[in-house]
């Protein structure tokens, strides 16, 4: 950058009167169209700083516009005749012979001369100022800087934008949009008072702009630049995902020494507000971000965004002394995304994030770095280890190099890594099984949709031979509501691992209820209902077992259950790469599409409205069923099915489906791309599909990931009560039976050889048809042969709660405890209240007197508001809240924790309990929502485990 002359520096930022444009448009390059994404990504266009204003298609080469706009900028964009050739842009786009603006112009200036050049170049200098204390950086980072700041009172997404053109004038930002401008903002900020010190004296600066001198310099950058980016942050114009426009608004107050700092920055903790995005942490941390520390974006990805950004803006808080570090809740941000991670190598590729090959999200140094100095904790410090975050290649960010190295001593390192285990993260609504050789692994999510989410619920994720084998289709083509696959396919039920009734994309928003949950050696399993997915089911839940055949082996059984609606499809898809039929014949491929053979790929032909030619809209709300994206569909003409895929780009990384038989089913195998536009690679599906009035389904298959040969050799369904599943499930000469019931209590008796009333029962039977191992869950009678098996109940009740602490006092029946206590460490309790049943795994156990104290490892404190007026047993409140659904079943308590008054019911700011608080709390006193309270149940899932030989 040094090598620019000042006045040519000055002359390339752009002014406010130059349109910006993130997207070129949706038909990608006039020439040669969308394969520009295919080629180039989301962002495929080449910029120069060499030749402003224009932009290179990454296809054939060629420069656009046609038109030397940066003579016509120059000239002050008045003289027309510069508007030459056959690609002439001013600045608001090229329209082409078919109608579509290209907005050429638009995205050279957004990605060439603001991000590239003048942002990225400021963002350099400044650093390189404070590292070498040269002059000559900070000279020229404040010929960036001064130009910027006399521009940044004029800039206005709004009326300045591609994206704010096509959504009605109504899309904020200033130089970038609105979300994106927290980060230029946060990064202005930053650069000025990098280089602040140098701008006194530096006389060429002053002159350059014509200023009297650097404190009239400083003045400007103040007032034009800081001040203005503070109101458009109030003036919620540079707003992003939480925690962004406040890491914004805490460096540009800390950096500008007038004004409220303090009110700024005690805000940014304190604010009640009916605004979610503007909420101070105090209430955010426990309405917008579940218990167990994931934010409410459902995303993995998007989620720990938050995170990233709540450490910056701590760090820059704790200069004014403020020490978000003590927040409970932030280290359980830090916790979550390392909870997830199955087979050590991937992140649940759940709602915008990730894609079918699979990775890690919380890839970030910086934050570990940062967490590991403030905790101490050794797990960071071996996390940093795996991502290259210690001793050498401690230098990661810029903000590490003023930090000594991490150092991970040895013992740190000797520290066995935890033996993975299976994990429900119950606020968030997800369900983690995996093995203790952590090679295999499922998550499953059943929680609310959050606004990066998709329409998934029950959509489970298959991890084995180091591969994501059943993978979530991941991050849609862009993240923009006017591109239709998006909404048809990408976000889409059809296209996940779960349910789709009555032809239309799940509907309700209350999170699943797991009714159970275990994990012992050789059986992992969650079984969870969320019938409000869709209205008027009474039903709609899944039971996924893991039955391990050996350390690294194992397959599933899962059954899917829907009560209600007349149309059922149950989806399921291999990984990308090469599938073959083992058994079951097929038609050959139908013309056209699932939706019909005149229906084409893509088409949205149950949405009147959308569908129309010239539609303008966005497509944020069609709900239509997305089966025009399936082809080449083929119908069973009879037999069994069992498939085969093979992954792409792995050796040895198989999996087999098994789908078993169900009256009036129909199985079809068809394809479908892995996202419209950008990843076309096909996937290969079974869909099972059942019509009719009032329908009841038990979807059942077996799933085994292998290597070179399945351990399963035939499945046979053993006839039982129709609630009940029982299968055979044979493994050469050895086999497996499993029978599996929603609830304990209904005794199914299979010969004489196994009667029982389990809600899941598995033996395994050796060579010589002996059973070698039983396992049962909950059930009271259980026969296997001759021998009698009763689970051990561990079952009592809550008498005290601390949620500060996180800890619950629980008084065992007589006869109902737990025996050893470090046997309750790891493991998960349920609590009931009413309806309600949630699940806290367990960190600590102490006896305490006659019960015994139970540390929990999530959060008790699940919503936090302000009251504005209580009327008897009501409260209203004005604080934002994301998580109604969660409520009813809870209890409120004030800040003194001392009483428990069980919640009714919560909605739009109006929390109802069964009766009034004993001391009504006064208006703008806080009430807390406690996950559990005196007189809840609290169960251990009974669990039965024999190993014979
Ligand atoms: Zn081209
Ligand atoms: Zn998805």
């Amino acid at each position: 950058m040094l090598a620019w002359p000042d006045e040519q520096l000055k002359q390339m930022i752009p002014t406010a009167e130059v349109p910006r444009a993130f997207n070129v448009g949706t038909a990608g390059c006039p020439v040669h169209g969308k394969k520009v994404y295919a080629k180039g990504g989301t962002y495929p266009w080449v910029t120069d700083p060499n030749r402003p204003f224009k932009i290179k298609c990454p296809v054939g080469g060629e420069w656009y516009p046609s038109n030397d706009f940066y003579a016509y900028f120059r000239g002050g964009m008045k003289d027309r005749s510069l508007l030459t050739g056959p690609y002439a842009d001013d600045g608001w786009g090229w329209v082409g012979p078919n109608g579509e603006r290209y907005w050429l112009v638009g995205y050279a200036c957004h990605w060439g001369s603001w991000r590239r050049f003048a942002l990225n170049g400021l963002d350099s200098l400044a650093q390189a100022y404070l590292l070498t204390g040269d002059r000559r950086y900070a000279h020229k980072a404040g010929v960036i800087l001064v130009k910027i700041a006399r521009t940044y009172p004029a800039l206005d997404y709004c009326q300045q934008s591609r994206y704010s053109q096509i959504s009605g004038g109504n899309y904020h930002g200033k130089i970038l949009n609105c979300i994106w401008e927290t980060g230029v903002f946060t990064n202005l900020a930053r650069a000025y008072d990098a280089i602040w010190d140098a701008i006194d004296n530096d006389k060429a600066l002053a002159e350059l702009y014509g200023y009297p001198s650097g404190e009239a310099v400083r003045n400007l950058i103040e007032s034009n630049l800081l001040e203005d980016g503070i109101d458009a942050i109030f003036a919620g114009k540079i707003r992003g995902n939480f925690g962004m426009h406040q890491r914004a608004l805490a460096s540009g107050a800390i950096v500008r020494q007038t004004g409220p700092m303090r009110k700024w920055l005690d805000g940014i903790l304190t604010k009640d507000t009916a605004s979610h995005s503007h909420i101070g942490l105090n209430y955010a941390l426990y309405n917008l971000v579940y218990r167990d520390g994931m934010p409410y974006e459902t995303s993995p990805g998007y989620c720990f965004g938050w995170t990233r950004n709540l450490y910056t803006t701590a760090a820059v808080l704790a200069k004014a002394d403020i020490n978000l570090f003590e927040l409970p809740k932030l280290r359980s941000m830090t916790d979550a995304p390392l909870d997830m991670i199955c087979i050590d190598r991937h992140t649940p590729a759940l709602g915008d994030a990730g894609n079918v090959w699979g990775g890690l999200t919380p890839k970030s140094p910086g934050v570990y770095q940062t967490a590991y100095r403030a905790y101490g904790d050794a797990r960071y410090a071996r996390w940093l280890e795996r991502i290259g975050g210690t001793g050498e290649k401690s230098f990661k960010t810029f903000d590490s190099l003023f930090d000594p190295p991490i150092k991970v001593d040895a013992s740190a390192k000797a520290t066995p890594q935890a033996k993975a285990s299976s994990r429900l993260m119950d606020g968030y609504g997800m369900a983690l099984l995996r093995n203790a050789a952590n090679t295999m692994g499922v998550s499953l999510y059943y929680g609310m949709r959050g606004g990066h989410g998709h329409f998934d619920r029950l959509h489970f994720d298959l991890y084995a031979n180091g591969q994501p084998m059943m993978p979530d289709l991941g991050y849609p083509d862009f993240m923009n509501g006017y591109v239709s696959g998006i909404y048809s396919w990408s976000k889409n039920t059809i296209n996940h691992n779960t349910v789709t009734v009555n032809r239309v994309r799940q509907q309700g928003n209350d999170p699943g209820v797991v009714h159970h949950f275990v994990d012992v050696d050789g059986l992992r399993a969650v079984d969870v209902d969320a019938p409000t997915t869709y209205a008027d089911l009474t039903m709609y839940r899944r039971c996924l077992m893991q039955i391990e055949t050996g350390p690294d082996d194992g397959y599933l059984v899962d059954v899917f259950r829907v009560r209600g609606g007349e149309d059922h499809v149950y989806s399921l898809h291999g990984p990308p790469g090469a599938f073959e039929t083992v058994s079951g014949e097929f038609g050959e491929p139908a013309k056209g599409t699932l939706a019909g053979p005149d229906v084409a790929v893509g088409a949205l032909y149950d949405d009147p409205v959308r569908s129309k030619p010239g539609y303008k809209g966005t497509y944020y709300g069609y709900t239509g069923s997305g089966y025009s994206h399936f082809v080449n569909v083929r119908r069973r003409l009879g037999g069994s099915f069992v498939g085969q895929w093979q992954r792409a780009k792995a050796d040895k990384a198989r999996l087999q489906i098994r789908v078993l038989v169900q009256p009036g089913q129909e199985l079809l195998l068809a394809d479908a791309q892995v996202s419209p536009i950008k990843h076309k690679r096909l996937i290969k599906y079974v869909l099972v599909r059942r019509e009719g009035k009032d329908l009841d389904s038990t979807f059942i298959s077996v799933i085994e990931p292998f290597r070179d040969r399945p351990a399963v050799t035939g499945v046979k369904q053993l006839k039982v009560p129709a609630s009940a599943v029982a299968l055979q499930i044979d493994r050469g000469k050895r086999h497996d039976v499993v029978i599996q019931q929603p609830e304990a209590g209904q005794m199914v008796q299979l010969s004489e050889a196994i009667r029982t009333d389990a809600a899941m029962t598995l033996v395994r039977y050796d060579e010589s048809g002996r059973p070698a191992k039983t396992i049962v869950v909950g059930g009271s009678d259980v026969r296997i042969g001759q021998r009698r098996v009763t689970p051990h109940r561990i079952d009592g009740e809550v008498t005290g709660v601390n949620p500060k602490a996180r800890q619950v006092i629980v008084r065992f029946k007589p006869g109902g405890g737990p025996g050893a206590l470090d046997a309750l460490v790891d493991r998960h309790v349920c609590f009931v209240h009413g309806q309600r049943r949630v699940w806290h795994p367990v960190a600590r156990a102490e006896a305490t007197g006659d019960s015994v104290r139970l540390t929990l490892a999530d959060d008790l404190l699940i919503g936090r508001f302000r009251v504005e007026r209580v009327e008897g047993s009501k409260i209203v409140t004005r604080t934002a809240m994301m998580f109604d659904p969660i409520y009813a079943g809870s209890h409120a308590t004030d800040a003194s924790f001392g009483s428990y008054t069980p919640v009714r019911s919560a909605k739009r700011g109006e929390i109802i309990l069964t009766r009034p608080m004993p001391r009504p709390p006064e208006r703008s006193r806080d009430v807390w929502l406690c996950d559990v309270g005196p007189g809840d149940r609290a169960a251990l899932e009974p669990v039965f485990v024999d190993e014979l030989d």
